[in-house]
C-alpha cells in the first residue's frame, strides 16, 4: 500500500507538514475521493477539500471543524484516487493526530483511547478477563503456561476475547485449528490490543506503546507465524509493526485456512442449505487484497450458494467500525442520522441472502444490530466465516 511507504519516511509529520509532500501536489481535484467516501457528503472538509485548504493556506478551517471524525479509515478514497495519494493513512490520520493534540475529539473516542492505554483494550475490560471466552470443552494452549514454542501464535484480538457476541467466533476458530491438528498457542492475558484502529484514529503514540508491549510478549516465545482473527491486527502486523522494526510473518485466519482447504474439505460434512453473501472487510480486502480466500472457504461448504452484494471486493462498503468508528457510534449518529451497517444490511437483503458472512470481529455486532432496524432484515443471520465452517463440521 502506498500509504505505508509515506508513513515509513515521516510517521510523526503534521498534516500541515504534508504541504512539503510532493504527493499532495499531484492532486488533480477530481473529487473522486470525496464522492466515494461514505460520509463525504456531510463532512465540512472531505479529502479533496482538505487538500484544497492545505494548498490555499486556509487549513485552520479544517482544524476548527469536527467532521473529520466521520472518517472511518475505510480506504475507499485511497483505493479510488487516480493519482495514488495515500489519503487515509496520511492526510486523514495526521489531521486526526493534530485534532487530538488540540483536544478536538469526540468524548466516546477519548474514552476508548484511555481504556486502551490503561487496560490494553478499548472496552476497558480487565486484562485478567481476556481468556474468559475459553470454555471447558475448548482446547486452547497458552504460551508460557502450557508451552514456550508452537508453530502458530494465534492472536485472538480484543472483540473475540471480550465481546460476548463475538466470542463464538474465537471458539469456532479454536475448533477448526484443533480439527486440522495445528500446533498453536495464544498469548492469553499478555495479549494487548493490536493498536491499528487507535493508530488510524490519530493516536500514533498509543499505537506504538501497544505494539511494543505485544512485541515484548512475542519475543518471549518461539513460533513460525502469527495468525489473527481480526483483519485490523493482520494489517498492523503486516504493514504497521514493521515500521517500528517489529517483524513477524502474519496471516489472517481466512488465508491460513484457505491454504489448508484440501485438508479441511473432507471435514465439512454437514450441508448448510442457504444463500450466503460475503462482506469484504476493508482491512482484509481493499487494503490487503484478500478477496478470493474467504470466497473459496465459503464455496467449500456443502449446500451454500454464494451471492454477491452490489458493492463487493474493492468497492465493499465499510461497516462503519474502522479507524475508531467502533467507538464513535453516538457522535456519528448525531451527525449522520444513518448507520453504514444498516446500508450494508439493506444490500444483503436486496441480494436475497439468508446469511451475511463476515470475517472481521467488528462486523458481527454491528450488522446484527442493523438487522433489528432494517426493514425485511429480521430473518437475515450474521455469521462469521469461522462459525459457518465449524457448523459444517458437526
Ligand atoms: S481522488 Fe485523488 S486526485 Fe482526486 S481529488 Fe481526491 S486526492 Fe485529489
Ligand atoms: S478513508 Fe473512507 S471514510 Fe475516510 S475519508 Fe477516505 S473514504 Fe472517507
Amino acid at each position: 500500500m502506498s500509504g505505508a511507504a509515506v508513513l515509513d519516511t515521516a510517521p510523526n509529520a503534521t498534516a500541515q507538514g504534508l504541504l512539503g509532500d510532493p504527493e499532495l501536489w499531484h492532486c488533480i481535484q477530481c473529487g473522486t475521493c470525496s464522492g466515494i467516501c461514505p460520509f463525504g457528503y456531510l463532512m465540512d472538509f472531505p479529502p479533496s477539500k482538505m487538500i484544497a485548504a492545505l494548498r490555499s493556506e486556509t487549513y485552520q478551517k479544517v482544524m476548527a471543524a469536527d467532521t473529520v471524525w466521520m472518517c472511518i479509515a475505510c480506504s475507499a478514497c485511497t483505493t479510488a484516487c487516480p493519482t495514488k495519494i495515500p489519503i487515509t493513512v496520511n492526510l486523514m490520520s495526521r489531521t486526526k493526530e493534530e485534532l487530538l493534540l488540540e483536544g478536538n475529539i469526540p468524548s466516546e473516542l477519548q474514552a476508548a483511547l484511555e481504556n486502551s492505554q490503561r487496560y490494553g483494550n478499548p472496552m476497558g475490560e480487565s486484562p485478567r478477563k481476556r481468556t474468559q471466552w475459553i470454555q471447558e470443552t475448548d482446547q486452547v494452549p497458552f504460551m508460557g503456561k502450557d508451552t514456550r514454542e508452537a508453530d502458530i501464535l494465534w492472536f485472538v484480538g480484543d472483540y473475540p476475547s471480550f465481546h460476548t457476541g463475538v466470542q463464538p467466533t474465537a471458539r469456532a476458530f479454536a475448533r477448526l485449528l484443533n480439527a486440522l491438528g495445528v500446533n498453536f498457542a495464544i498469548l492469553g492475558n499478555d495479549e494487548q490490543s493490536d493498536g491499528d484502529s487507535q493508530r488510524l484514529a490519530g493516536e500514533r503514540g498509543l499505537f506504538e506503546m501497544l505494539a511494543e508491549k505485544n512485541a515484548r510478549a512475542f519475543g518471549k516465545y518461539t513460533f513460525n507465524m502469527i495468525v489473527t482473527t481480526d483483519p485490523h491486527a493482520y494489517n498492523a502486523f503486516k504493514n504497521a509493526y514493521p515500521e517500528l522494526d517489529i517483524r513477524y510473518p502474519a496471516q489472517h485466519y481466512t488465508q491460513f485456512l484457505a491454504e489448508r482447504l484440501e485438508q479441511l474439505k473432507p471435514l465439512l460434512k454437514r450441508e448448510l442449505q442457504a444463500k450466503v453473501t460475503y462482506h469484504d472487510p476493508c482491512y482484509l480486502g481493499r487494503v490487503n487484497g484478500v478477496y478470493d480466500e474467504p470466497r473459496a472457504l465459503l464455496s467449500a461448504i456443502p449446500g451454500i450458494t454464494l451471492v454477491e452484494m452490489v458493492h463487493n471486493r474493492s468497492t465493499s462498503l465499510c461497516c462503519g467500525g474502522g479507524g475508531g468508528g467502533m467507538w464513535m457510534d453516538g457522535f456519528q449518529w448525531e451527525k449522520a442520522g444513518v448507520r453504514l451497517s444498516e446500508w450494508r444490511v439493506r444490500e444483503a437483503v436486496r441480494a436475497g441472502a439468508d446469511i451475511l458472512a463476515v470475517a472481521c470481529p467488528y462486523e458481527k455486532p454491528r450488522f446484527e444490530d442493523a438487522t433489528k432496524t432494517v426493514k425485511g432484515a429480521d430473518k437475515l443471520l450474521v455469521k462469521d466465516l469461522s462459525e459457518l465452517l465449524a457448523d459444517a463440521m458437526e
